[in-house]
């Protein structure tokens, strides 16, 4: 069986990660979002295990010890991070895997799996971000320019990522990457056969 896609979607916080994510399941209903690792308390409505698994920080840094994450990084003031075993028995049975992880993390994960494709997503404009950022209303003033400022450096690292997609409107944005997976499945150097071929070519 071939093995699943690992598709890392990163971007300043903010732009829609989540939101994409959450549009693109609905619309491929076999793709599986990773759940993460995360000291960050639960916002409303968050559920242990859902969203998140949630923990305390001398555990995460056990973790870590014990080199249980494919990749982690501090976002914000708060540790997040991907178990290596969320991701390889699900890759391994063939499940496509999407990795919503914040820049640092997605760097880690493009040098530990060169077969991962990545995809920057992107506002439309600074301004649309802060918009985005103020209108989700879970940040303080203050850590709003934070997450701005550290937008702004982060918007640099697109050129690294296999795609670039412009989050516009959530349905485009869901759709592009839709048919980035579909193209990723046509890829021979990825596995793909003619009917009747069966395994490796000569
Ligand atoms: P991230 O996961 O990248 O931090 P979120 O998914 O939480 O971002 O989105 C941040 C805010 O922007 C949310 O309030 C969300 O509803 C809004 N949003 C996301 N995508 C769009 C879009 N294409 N157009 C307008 N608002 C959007
Ligand atoms: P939030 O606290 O808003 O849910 O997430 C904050 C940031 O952490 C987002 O940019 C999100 O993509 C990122 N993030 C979530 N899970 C992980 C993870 O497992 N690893 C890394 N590196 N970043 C993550």
């Amino acid at each position: 069986m071939a093995e699943g896609i690992l598709l890392i979607i990163s971007g300043p916080s903010g732009v829609g990660k989540g939101t994409v994510c959450r549009r693109l399941i609905e619309i491929r209903k076999a793709l599986k979002l990773s759940v993460s690792t995360t000291t960050r308390p639960p916002r409303p409505g968050e559920e242990e295990g859902r969203e998140y698994n949630f923990t305390t920080t001398s555990r995460f840094k056990e973790m870590i010890e014990a080199g249980s994450f494919l990749e982690w990084a501090v976002v914000h003031d708060h540790y997040y991070g991907t178990r290596r075993e969320a991701v390889r028995g699900l890759l391994a049975s063939g499940q496509d895997l999407i990795l919503e992880i914040d820049i640092q993390g997605a760097e880690q994960v493009r040098n530990k799996t060169p077969e991962a494709v990545s995809v920057f997503l992107a506002p439309p404009s600074m301004e649309a971000l802060e918009e985005r950022i103020i209108g989700r209303g879970t940040e303080e003033p203050d850590r709003i320019s934070r997450r701005l400022e550290t937008a702004r450096r982060e918007m640099k690292a697109y050129s690294h990522y296999d795609y670039l997609v412009v989050n516009d409107t959530v349905e485009k944005a869901a759709n592009l990457i839709d048919s980035i997976i579909d193209a990723e499945k046509c890829k021979v150097g990825r596995g793909a056969r003619p009917p009747g071929a069966g395994g490796e070519s000569k």
